[in-house]
């Protein structure tokens, strides 16, 4: 049931489970429990959908780089960022697990990916792209990442259906968490409020904070703020350690058989609507490893022109659920040549046809080194419409991590050079001072973590390896501000695992 917190004066209520953040993980996992008969009341800053590309509550203050993705990459809506996401799904690897040191295994997390990619209703399937190619080089392996199809990308589509029509889930729309009241060593009473001055108090036997890296962070340093320091005393590491991944173009890649190229690299369509994209990844026992943290490299077009992107406006547009504009139908009519020609590829090879005369790129997406230097903190001076401090970030790329951005591009082209890559395009290095000029301004690219970081003991992390909060007995955490590292992947399949485990360990306890 979905209800809407403006113009309801002031509510109390009780629940067994109260989740703050109805986005990808939140609105999943509550949407789970429900259909398993728990009774779960979901607080939802934002609206049924988020229209504009930017959200007044999500206003950030930088204290060192940009950090852009905190305006224009989370959404505030049901189906919070999965409304917009590229959904790339694909798990963390087991060194991931091990080198990251995460106090969890990798095993008793990937148990549950069998189970996420039907949720999504993924095809089945090794995520191992059989290239046949001819490596002499054994350091690399070619992957996929499963894209669902458009529909499935949003979360609230998938359970459309629980969400009206399930009794047991009780969704409050435009209910923004502001206060958090904890009694002993419990949370006792959570306080969310409406733009008209409308509130809900809620009391819950357990709650969870799902509410996207940066906001549960914030919210968990507004919770330290407002009841005596109580989190940050035991556990230092709070807002520290943010990180991200850097991604960096390395090389150009000049084709010399570019439908070879386009076949191997080009959106692979699939059954179901599915989609895969290839990227390489370290293999799992490669030497290199010991030298360089996890990263991912993809083969992508650096500018848009050539028919794709107005091929891509279009979509964009009916993923938002908007009719397609004018200029978006303008722009379908001016690439008609390149579009009939692409969906003649998109029957006879299954691949995304490359715009025309692409200029290709190699893209570094590598794990950001963790330092405590990099943060999230409550600004002292900006607050946002609710009173409440916003939140600020204290992060760039270290010297480390464009140390070990060149370490990856040089394997990374020794690889090229000695596969049968090389007989379709030629790995042309940029300049050293090009790479080094794009680190420094590195931005986010989506994958916020690190902030609320699980350890094995109190000191180290936030929360256990279960999620639940050290210094406080009924609240857990769900959402990639747990991951103690970045890992060579990108987030969001790891995270839906998460959730699943969440959802068994709730119904065991
Ligand atoms: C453009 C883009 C492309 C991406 N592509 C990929 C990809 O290909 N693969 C991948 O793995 N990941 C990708 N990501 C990242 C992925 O979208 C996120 O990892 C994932 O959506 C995070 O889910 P979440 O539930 O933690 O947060 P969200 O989905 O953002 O949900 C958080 C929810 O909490 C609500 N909320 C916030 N504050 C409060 C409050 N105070 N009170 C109540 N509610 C609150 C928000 O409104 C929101 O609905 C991409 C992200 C972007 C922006």
């Amino acid at each position: 049931m979905i209800n809407n917190l403006i113009g309801k004066g002031k509510l109390i209520k009780s629940t067994d489970l109260c989740i703050i953040g109805a986005g990808t993980v939140g609105l999943f996992v509550g949407s789970l429990l429900a259909e398993k008969g728990i009774k779960v009341l979901i607080l939802e800053s934002g609206d049924m959908t988020q229209d504009s590309e930017t959200h007044e509550l999500n206003k950030t203050i930088y204290t060192k780089n940009f950090y852009h993705s905190s305006n224009i990459g989370r959404f505030r809506c049901l189906g919070g960022t999965s409304t917009r996401w590229g959904a790339g799904m694909l798990p963390f690897s087991i060194k991931d697990f091990e080198n990251g040191k995460w106090p969890v295994t990798f095993d008793e997390i990937n148990k549950y990916l069998i189970k996420v990619e039907k949720y999504f209703d993924l095809n089945s399937g090794s995520y191992l792209f059989k290239d046949n190619l001819n490596n002499i080089n054994k350091d690399f392996i070619l992957k996929y990442a499963k894209l669902p199809s458009f529909k499935n990308r949003n979360v609230y589509n998938i359970f459309k259906s629980t969400v009206h029509e399930n009794q047991n889930i009780q969704i409050w729309l435009n209910s923004t968490v502001t206060k958090f009241d904890k009694k002993l060593n419990s949370l006792d009473n959570i306080v969310a409020e409406a733009q008209d001055g409308s509130s809900i108090s809620i009391k819950a036997r357990n709650f969870l904070i799902s509410a996207g890296a940066i906001e549960s962070t914030r919210l968990m340093l507004l919770l330290d703020k407002q009841n005596e320091y109580c989190v940050s005393k035991l556990s230092p590491s709070l807002g520290k350690y943010f990180c991200d991944h850097i991604s960096i173009p390395v090389s150009d890649i000049i084709p010399k058989n570019i439908s070879k190229l386009n076949k191997i690299f080009g959106y692979h369509f699939e059954r179901n609507k599915n989609m895969k994209n290839i990227r390489f990844e370290m293999s799992e026992n490669a030497n290199i490893r010991d030298f360089i943290p996890p990263f991912f490299a993809r083969i992508v077009f650096a500018d848009m022109d050539g028919g794709y992107e107005n091929l891509r406006n279009f979509f964009r547009a009916i993923q938002k659920k908007k009719i397609p504009t004018f200029k978006d139908f303008f722009g379908i009519i001016k690439s008609l040549p390149w579009i009939l020609n692409a969906i003649r590829w998109r029957f006879m090879n299954k691949r995304l046809l490359f715009p025309q005369n692409p200029a290709l790129e190699t893209n570094i997406i590598m794990e950001q080194e963790s330092l405590g230097l990099n943060k999230i903190f409550l600004s002292s001076t900006e607050k946002d419409l609710y009173g409440q401090p916003i939140a600020s970030i204290e992060w760039s790329a270290s010297e480390k991590d464009a140390k070990n951005i060149f370490k990856a591009a040089d394997c990374l082209k020794d690889f090229w050079n000695n596969s049968d890559l090389n007989e379709y395009g030629i790995f042309k290095m940029k300049s050293k001072s090009e790479i080094e000029k794009l680190i420094k301004k590195a931005d986010g690219i989506h994958h916020p973590s690190g902030s609320t970081r699980m350890g094995n003991t109190k000191e180290e992390g936030v929360v256990d390896k279960d999620l639940n909060v050290f210094s406080i007995d009924n609240l857990k955490i769900l959402s990639t501000s747990v991951f103690p590292s970045g890992g060579g992947a990108n987030p969001t399949m790891t995270l839906m695992m998460f959730g699943l485990r969440y959802v068994d360990q709730f119904l065991d306890n």
